[in-house]
C-alpha cells in the first residue's frame, strides 16, 4: 500500500496548516505516521489521494450515517443550491428542520440551529444559567462537549488522544464555574451540591464516545435526572454525537431519560456545519428575541445545510437502521473479543448500538481513568493494519467507530479479516 500522495499533501500542508489539520484529531500523532489526505468517498468507502480505498469507519466522526452522498441528500442538497446559499433572513427550511428534531424529542418544544456542537453546547450551558440564575455547571471526566474554555476540562477526544490535562489560553476565570464528577458516580455529583449552592446544570455526553465508548450504568441518567431535579437544577444532554444515531429519539429514547436541555450535532447536518441546542417552551423562552439570553449566527439555519439535514433524517427515519446497525455492530464485537482471545491479546470492548470501540487492557472500562489505563501502543500497531488491510478507523484509543446503513454484509467480512489480521500483528 503506497500513501505517497498523501505524505507529499502532508509536507506541503504543514507550511500554511498547523500540523497541515484543521481538527487535531485528525492527526495520527498518537498511533505514529502523517495523516492520510481524502480525495472522495461513496456510500461505506473512503478512497485517499493514493487511491486506497477503505471502508470507511469514521464517517466524519459520526454525521455520515447513510453512509457518503446517498442519492436523496445529494438531490436535496442540489435542488437547494439552485435557489442561493445563505441570505441573513429566514427559510422555510429551518422550519422543516426543527419540526423534525423537535418530534423526536419530547422535551424539546423549541429548537434553535447553530453551526457546530461547540455552538451548540456553549450556547446550551449558557441558557442553563440565564434559566436558573445560577452559575456553577458539573461536567463529567473523559466527556468532551466542543472547544469552549469552561469545557476544556478532564476533557476526551482530542485532549485525551494527546495526553492533554485541558488547554493552554484558557484563563482560570474561565473554568472557575467548573466542576469534574466522575461518569457513573452520583456520589461525586452530590459531592458538589453540598459544598455549593450555586449550580446551574450537569453536562453529560448520556453514552460517551470521547473517552471511546462507555456506557452509563443502569439507572445512571434516571437517577442523575431525579436527583437534579430535587436540586432545581438541569439536566443538560449532550447528543451532539448520540442524536439520531443510537435511535431517532437519541439516547434519551433508549435510556428513557428526559433532557431539560438537548445539544445536537453531526448527524442533523447530513455532512455540513450544523448544531442545535432545545429544550421546552419555558426554557426557550429565554432566548433572544423573546428572551435576554443573546445567542446569534450570520450563517445559523444555513439553506444547504439544512436541506442536507432534512434529507438526512427523512431518509433515516424511512430506513429506521437501527437493527441493522446492532445486528452489524454485534458481528464486528464478537469478531473482535473472539480474534483477541484466539491471539491471546487482552481487549475488551465496549458498544452501544452502532457506536463501539476496542479498548486493549484486562478489565472493563466504566470511566475515564479505566479508559486512559488501556494500552495505546497496541492500539496503533491495531490501527495501522486495519488501513493496511483496508479499513478506516479513527488514528486513537480515546474515540468511537461508527457505523453507516450503507455497509453491507460483504463490508462486514473483509471487516472481520482485516481484525483477524490486526489482532494477529497486536498479539
Ligand atoms: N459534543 C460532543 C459529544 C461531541 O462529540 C463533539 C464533537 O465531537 C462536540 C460536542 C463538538 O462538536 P463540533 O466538533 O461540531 O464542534
Amino acid at each position: 500500500m503506497k500513501f505517497e500522495k498523501s505524505q507529499k499533501l502532508y509536507e506541503k500542508g504543514l507550511v500554511h496548516l498547523v500540523g497541515a489539520v484543521n481538527s487535531p484529531v485528525r492527526a495520527f500523532t498518537s498511533v505514529g505516521g502523517n495523516p492520510l489526505f481524502i480525495k472522495k468517498a461513496k456510500g461505506s468507502k473512503i478512497i485517499d489521494a493514493d487511491d486506497n480505498e477503505y471502508i470507511d469507519l469514521v464517517l466524519s466522526y459520526g454525521p455520515m450515517i447513510l453512509g457518503h452522498r446517498h442519492r436523496k441528500v445529494q438531490k436535496a442538497i442540489k435542488k437547494a443550491l439552485k435557489n442561493g446559499y445563505s441570505y441573513g433572513a429566514s427559510t422555510e427550511s429551518e422550519i422543516d428542520l426543527a419540526e423534525i428534531v423537535c418530534s423526536a424529542f419530547p422535551g424539546m418544544d423549541k429548537v434553535r440551529f447553530v453551526s457546530s456542537g461547540t455552538e451548540a453546547v456553549l450556547s446550551g450551558i449558557r441558557l442553563a444559567r440565564a434559566f436558573t440564575g445560577k452559575d456553577k455547571i458539573i461536567k463529567f471526566a473523559g466527556c468532551y462537549h466542543g472547544h469552549q474554555d469552561a469545557l476544556l476540562v478532564a476533557a476526551g477526544s482530542g485532549l485525551a488522544t494527546l495526553s492533554l490535562p485541558g488547554s493552554k489560553g484558557v484563563p482560570e476565570g474561565a473554568v472557575k464555574n467548573t466542576l469534574i464528577s466522575e461518569f457513573n458516580d452520583l456520589e461525586s455529583v452530590k459531592k458538589h451540591f453540598k459544598r455549593h449552592d450555586d449550580i446551574a446544570a450537569v453536562i453529560i455526553e448520556p453514552i460517551t464516545g470521547n473517552m471511546g465508548v462507555v456506557l452509563p450504568e443502569d439507572d445512571f441518567l434516571k437517577e442523575l435526572k431525579k436527583y437534579l431535579e430535587s436540586k432545581g437544577a438541569l439536566l443538560i444532554v449532550d447528543e451532539v454525537m448520540t442524536g439520531f444515531r443510537s435511535k431517532f429519539g437519541g439516547a434519551q429514547e433508549l435510556l428513557g431519560v428526559e433532557a431539560d436541555i438537548t445539544c445536537l450535532g453531526k448527524v442533523i447536518g447530513g455532512g455540513f456545519p450544523v448544531g442545535a441546542y432545545g429544550a421546552r417552551n419555558e426554557i426557550m423562552e429565554q432566548v433572544a428575541p423573546l428572551g435576554e439570553m443573546y445567542q446569534a449566527g450570520t450563517l445559523s439555519g444555513n439553506p444547504i445545510a439544512m436541506a442536507a439535514g432534512i434529507a438526512t433524517l427523512t431518509e433515516l427515519k424511512k430506513q429506521n437502521p437501527y437493527e441493522q446497525f446492532e445486528e452489524h455492530a454485534g458481528i464486528i464485537e464478537i469478531f473482535l473479543i473472539e480474534t483477541a482471545r484466539k491471539y491471546k491479546v487482552n481487549l475488551v470492548v465496549n458498544r452501544f448500538g452502532s457506536m463501539l470501540n476496542p479498548f486493549f487492557r484486562k478489565g472493563e472500562v466504566t470511566n475515564f481513568e479505566e479508559a486512559k489505563a488501556s494500552d495505546s501502543k497496541k492500539f496503533a500497531v491495531f490501527f495501522w493494519e486495519m488501513i493496511k488491510n483496508g479499513v478506516f478507523l479513527p488514528p486513537s484509543q480515546f474515540e468511537s467507530w461508527f457505523l453507516s446503513s450503507a455497509l453491507t454484509d460483504k463490508d462486514i467480512k473483509k471487516i472481520a479479516e482485516a481484525v483477524d489480521k490486526a489482532m494477529l500483528a497486536v498479539s
